[in-house]
This record gives structure tokens, C-alpha cells and sequence, in this order.
């Protein structure tokens, strides 16, 4: 049998979106907080994934569960236990789901049994806990295969997918082929957007539910300009002085610290000022980000008759701290070749930064001051998910300039929310976008007011455990 972990989850009354959502906002969310404590009362709500640490799946439990303990209901994290094989056969099932080839070994028969014994050691692991009536939430592929004997004990078990393609293809249809047979009895399956729900599922109802951020982490929480001015210029991001305010951030237990790394930033001569309109795109490392043909496409609004006077900083995790990631560290280099290659003119106007990674919520702070201090956030991903960084930058009333992909789309609807570039590859269009924005600065507050409120209805904590209030309830049919 395999060590199931129970994770601890705090407690976190709804009362603390009092500052982020309207009354009326704040009474609904109650009420159906009310509601889901009576309807789930004597019963848990499970719910089970692969980490505790790392990852946007653990990031979301942690952040959402403290709410649901709040409100009076039994919910719980549990993470499974597998060994290197098994996250290895897993790893390549999510690229499969991707619609990539991974690291291109078989998935199939044998797969299928290594899959089935980890699985099944778990489930039971955790059945012994689980009664009848209870409902089990089961996270991503890994835990697929525990979804018959919970099921087979009268729980009520929903599984979700965190990640998924608008595309078919082989790869997708064999990682479906592999997990469709252990979903057929469940009573929902969850996607992040409507075109990741795979054809191979025809049993139980799929249901949309976005993912959302957490308006209180680092991350997202508020910060006076000082602050931002005071962390940007303390991170060697932006030059001159800080100012009299003080480069804090609170860390996960509420102490306060001060910044105390820089990130490690490629300049040519000089930082921008304080004063210089920043276009930012902060990314992992990844050729699906784009960054050559964001650095590309800006520096051609340096030129012209009408030059532009802006700077540019491409910012993403140190790549010598991501030690799993060698493929960020590759289009890192690839990145630098081609800013060396730059005019000087240019070259001084682009910042490369590696944001530190020792400490997440310095990180976050960092990340979360620079999306803040932004003229404008691009995302031009040539591929996106669902795009947090759109999200995040959203927040904080960012006028955007993004790629019509993925959970984007989603997100910002074209012209009231942000600027969609239809084809990501068309540099053209992309630059107008930015220039629009950098040139009518009303038109870029009035996108940036609108997306900020687009996320405090559709992106926020609240609605996406509303959500799932609204499943349980029509997964147990009308209260009597
Ligand atoms: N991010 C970060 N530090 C960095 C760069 C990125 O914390 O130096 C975060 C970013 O804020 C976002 C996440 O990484 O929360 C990226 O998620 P997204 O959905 O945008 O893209 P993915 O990396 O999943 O493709």
C-alpha cells in the first residue's frame, strides 16, 4: 500500500474579499458558502493530487481550500506517493494530453498495468478514509486511475484537468485512450476551457471551470507606487533611487522582509528610469513565449519619423536556478545572440532580466512590481494554456497586448479587455498594437480599468469555489 499525505489547510473567512468584491458580491458568495455547509454537512470534500509543493495545482489548493475549511466544510488534501518511474510515465502522459510527443516512449500496455499498480496502491491508501456520500475531487492525469474503487465505494468523484489542447491528434488520442477507461463511472470530469474536453470522454458531464488568482499572494497583492518604485530599484531594474519607501514584501506567515536580490540583468550601458514607459513580457524561457519576436517587434518603434521613446524588459525565472528546465536556459542564450546582433539604439533600449528564484515570494513581489510599473504587459505566445501571466497583469489594470490563443482568448475579449493579435507570427500588427497604446494613454487606462474588472468577476477565488458549489448541486440533484 502506498503513504497517502494529508496536506494541512488553514482556515480563511470569505469575509476577506470584503476589500476586493462588492456587498452584494460578497452576501452571494456567502450564501452559497451557506448552502454548500448545509449541503455537505457529515460528508468530506477530498481532494487529491500528486505535489504539495510546486506547480499551479498546489498553488490553487492552498490558496482556495482555506476558504472552503472557513465556511464550515470538511475539505481536504491529500497528495499521492509515486516513485521517479511512475512521474516519469506521467510527464510523458501530459505532454501527450499537450498534443506532444514528450520524450517519445511508448504508452501503452505495459504503461498501462505501471499506471494501474501506483494507482491502485493509493486508492487503497485513501479508501479506508473515505464513507459513502463523500465527494472526491482527483486532480490531473496522475490520479485518473483511482477513480473506479471510490466510485464503486458510493463516493461521488470528480475528476480534473488542469491542462489539455484545442487540437486533436495522435499523441492526445493515446494519452486519452489511456485515462477515458478509468473516468467512465465518474459522476463530472472538469476542464480549465471548453476545447480541452477530449471527444474519448462520452460518459459523465464535462463541466468549464476557469482557473483563477489569488488577489491576496504576493503575486497580486496591492502595492503603493513607493513600494514598486522602492522593489524595482532594489532588484536593478530600474535605475536611479529608491526613494524614502521601503522594499518590503510579506512572506507566506505575514513577517515582513526587505528585497535582497537582484535579479541578474542584461543592459547595454544603462538601466531604464523610473520615468521611461516599460513594455514588459515576463515568461518562463520558452520558444512558445516568443521573446525574440517581442524584443524584435519593439525595437522597430524606435525608428521612423514618429520614434517612440520606450524600453523594453524581458523578464523570466534565473535560468541557472531552474535546474529541471535545460530548455530554458537554451532559448535564454538564443535570446542574448540575437540582442548582441541589435543596433547599439536598440540594444540600450532592451533589458534581459533573470528574476532571483531563492525565495518565491521575493520572486512574486518582483514579478508582481514590474507588472504594476508596466506601460504595457505583452503576452505573444505562439501556444498558451491558459495564461496566468495575462491574469495577473489584468489585475493590476495593465493595458495588454496579447496573442488571440489558448485560455487568452478567453479572457480578453478584443478591444474592451486588451489588444488580440489574430496571428501571433505578425509582427506588423503587433507593433501597432503597442504603439496605439503607447501613443493614446486614455485608450490604454480605459483597457486596463475594464480588464481589472473583467478578473474581479470571472478570475477571482470566489467565483471559481462558486463554481464548484454549483457542481455539487447539480451532481446531487435538487435539496429536498
Ligand atoms: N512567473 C513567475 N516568475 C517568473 C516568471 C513567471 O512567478 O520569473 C509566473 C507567472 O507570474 C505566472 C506563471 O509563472 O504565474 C506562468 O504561468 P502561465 O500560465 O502564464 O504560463 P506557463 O508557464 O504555465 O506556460
Amino acid at each position: 500500500m502506498a503513504q497517502i499525505e494529508e496536506v494541512p489547510v488553514g482556515t480563511q473567512s470569505l469575509d476577506r474579499f470584503g476589500t476586493v468584491l462588492g456587498e452584494e458580491a460578497l452576501r452571494r458568495a456567502g450564501a452559497t458558502a451557506a448552502a454548500a455547509r448545509e449541503r455537505l454537512a457529515g460528508r468530506t470534500w477530498w481532494n487529491v493530487n500528486s505535489t504539495a509543493q510546486g506547480g499551479g495545482v498546489a498553488e490553487m489548493l492552498r490558496d482556495l481550500l482555506p476558504y472552503v475549511r472557513g465556511a464550515g466544510i470538511d475539505a481536504r488534501w491529500v497528495v499521492m506517493e509515486g516513485e521517479s518511474t511512475f512521474f516519469r510515465l506521467t510527464k510523458r502522459l501530459h505532454h501527450a494530453i499537450h498534443g506532444s510527443a514528450g520524450d517519445g516512449s511508448p504508452l501503452g500496455a505495459d504503461e498501462r498495468a505501471a499506471y494501474e499498480a501506483v494507482t491502485r496502491a493509493n486508492v487503497d491508501a485513501l479508501l479506508p478514509r473515505v464513507r459513502r456520500g463523500d465527494i472526491v475531487l482527483l486532480h490531473d492525469p496522475q490520479t485518473a486511475g483511482m477513480a473506479p474503487p471510490l466510485v464503486e465505494a458510493g463516493a461521488t468523484v470528480i475528476w480534473r484537468s488542469h491542462i489539455g489542447t484545442d487540437t486533436a491528434n495522435d499523441q492526445t488520442r493515446l494519452a486519452w485512450d489511456l485515462l477515458a477507461p478509468y473516468l467512465t463511472g465518474v459522476a463530472a470530469t472538469v476542464f480549465s476551457r471548453a476545447a480541452y474536453v477530449p471527444d474519448a470522454l462520452d460518459g459523465a458531464p464535462s463541466v468549464v471551470i476557469a482557473p483563477s488568482i489569488d488577489a491576496f499572494s504576493s503575486k497580486n497583492r496591492d502595492l503603493p507606487d513607493e513600494t514598486v518604485r522602492a522593489v524595482l530599484v532594489r532588484a536593478g531594474l530600474v535605475g536611479g533611487t529608491a526613494g524614502s519607501a521601503e522594499a518590503t514584501f510579506e512572506a507566506q506567515d505575514d513577517t515582513p522582509r526587505q528585497i535582497e536580490r537582484e535579479a541578474s540583468v542584461v543592459s547595454h550601458q544603462t538601466l531604464p528610469s523610473w520615468d521611461t514607459p516599460l513594455v514588459v513580457q515576463i515568461s518562463r524561457w520558452d520558444p512558445l513565449k516568443d521573446p525574440e519576436g517581442v524584443m524584435r517587434g519593439f525595437v522597430t518603434l524606435l525608428d521612423g519619423p514618429d520614434p517612440i521613446d520606450a524600453a523594453m524588459v524581458l523578464a523570466g525565472p534565473d535560468v541557472t536556478a531552474v535546474a529541471d528546465d535545460p530548455e530554458g536556459a537554451t532559448t535564454f542564450a538564443a535570446l542574448l545572440t540575437a540582442w548582441q546582433a541589435l543596433p547599439e539604439a536598440h540594444r540600450s533600449r532592451v533589458h534581459l532580466a533573470n528574476l532571483p528564484m531563492a525565495d518565491i515570494h521575493e520572486n512574486a513581489t518582483i514579478v508582481n512590481a514590474l507588472q504594476r510599473h508596466a506601460a504595457i504587459i505583452v503576452q505573444k505566445s505562439l501556444q498558451e494554456g491558459f495564461g496566468l501571466t495575462v491574469t495577473e497583469a489584468m489585475w493590476k489594470g495593465r493595458p495588454i497586448v496579447a496573442s488571440a490563443v489558448g485560455g487568452i482568448q478567453d479572457q480578453i475579449e478584443d478591444g474592451v479587455h486588451g489588444l488580440l493579435l489574430p496571428d501571433p507570427a505578425d509582427l506588423g500588427a503587433y507593433t501597432a498594437a503597442l504603439r496605439r497604446l503607447l501613443t493614446d494613454r486614455a485608450e490604454a487606462e480605459r483597457l486596463g480599468a475594464q480588464a481589472k474588472e473583467r478578473v474581479r468577476e470571472e478570475y477571482l477565488g470566489v467565483r471559481h469555489l462558486t463554481q464548484y458549489a454549483e457542481l455539487l448541486e447539480r451532481l446531487d440533484g435538487p435539496a429536498a
